[in-house]
């Protein structure tokens, strides 16, 4: 055992930790070419009204076409992005894309992007959303950002601000994943959001676990008295919707929907 704790094991630590450096290091690096040669694209999933099931809006997801590693998705590089910074070119590029496409579409659905905590507390962004809603012409509101509880979890007032801002200017927001986060109540009512997504992790449970049902009713309930719209993500069968829509549930997200798809000639098919 002793042998463990010596020097040799003190070797493989180092090598390890080496290995991990230039891992991360490629990875900015092949990420910051991406960039440049344009290898991050969108994909799109609907968002349909839980009851017609009329597709409201599309959330666009960031995917990477790797040349050698395949079709990648965001938990595979975003978190790094967010540690360089490089999130703040990525997500705009994101948007850019993201308002460009939607503002072509044959029918106005929403189109609603995922933002960064990084890109919230950065001053600058009102101003960038308000220049691609202008060179892309499309109305402010058919925009919906989708920030995390985790954004407003600092004592600065930056993130804030921006959502206030971006709201009086018609952009609708949303808060992503909600109840995996930490949101007190208060902020969340004094924030006024316009949407709350409820995280996929109770939709799954909601047949089989009555805490999860008991929670959604909760945040439909809340959602409701506070005048928000509950959005359910991750749904997946017919089960999980009949009970997201016998509780009152206004929209829903999920492959028993569609899977997210690219945008081909103003165009996602539903898959
Ligand atoms: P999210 O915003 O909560 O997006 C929902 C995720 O759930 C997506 O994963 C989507 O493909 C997946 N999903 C949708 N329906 C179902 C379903 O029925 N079952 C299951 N099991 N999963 C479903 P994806 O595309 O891999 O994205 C993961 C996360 O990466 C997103 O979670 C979001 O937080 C982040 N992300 C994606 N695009 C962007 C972006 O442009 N900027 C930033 N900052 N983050 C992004
Ligand atoms: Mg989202
Ligand atoms: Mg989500
Ligand atoms: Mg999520």
């Amino acid at each position: 055992e002793a042998k463990n704790e010596g020097p040799g094991k003190i070797k493989v630590f180092r090598r390890r930790m080496l290995e991990k450096l230039q891992e991360s290091r490629t990875l900015e690096h092949d990420m910051a070419m991406a960039l440049v040669k344009k290898e991050f694209v969108v994909y799109y999933q609907p968002i349909v009204d839980s009851f017609s099931q009329e597709i409201y809006s599309y959330e666009a997801l960031i995917r990477w076409v790797h040349p050698h590693k395949g079709l990648l998705s965001p938990d595979s590089f975003v978190p790094v992005a967010e540690k360089t910074g490089m999130i703040n070119e990525m997500g705009k590029s994101v948007l850019e894309m993201a308002c460009r496409e939607a503002a072509s579409w044959a029918v106005p659905a929403k189109i609603s992007v995922n933002v960064s905590p990084v890109q919230l507390s950065s001053k600058a962004f009102v101003g960038i959303v308000l220049s691609i809603l202008k060179e892309t012409g499309l109305p402010a509101d058919r925009l919906e950002l989708e920030v995390t509880e985790s954004s407003l979890f600092t004592e600065s007032a930056t993130p804030m601000n921006t959502l206030n801002k971006l709201r009086a200017m018609g952009v609708k927001i949303s808060i992503d994943d909600f109840g995996t986060g930490y949101s007190s109540l208060s902020r969340l009512s004094r924030l006024a959001f316009d949407k709350i997504k409820i995280d996929k992790s109770f939709v799954h449970s909601i047949s089989t676990q009555e805490d999860a049902l008991n929670i959604i009713r909760l945040i439909t309930g809340m959602a409701k008295s506070l005048n928000m719209k509950a959005v359910a993500e991750g749904v997946e069968t017919q089960e999980q919707l009949n009970n997201l829509q016998a509780l009152g549930c206004d929209f829903a997200q999920g492959y028993l929907f569609g899977k997210p798809q690219p945008c081909i000639d103003g165009e996602i098919r539903n898959g």
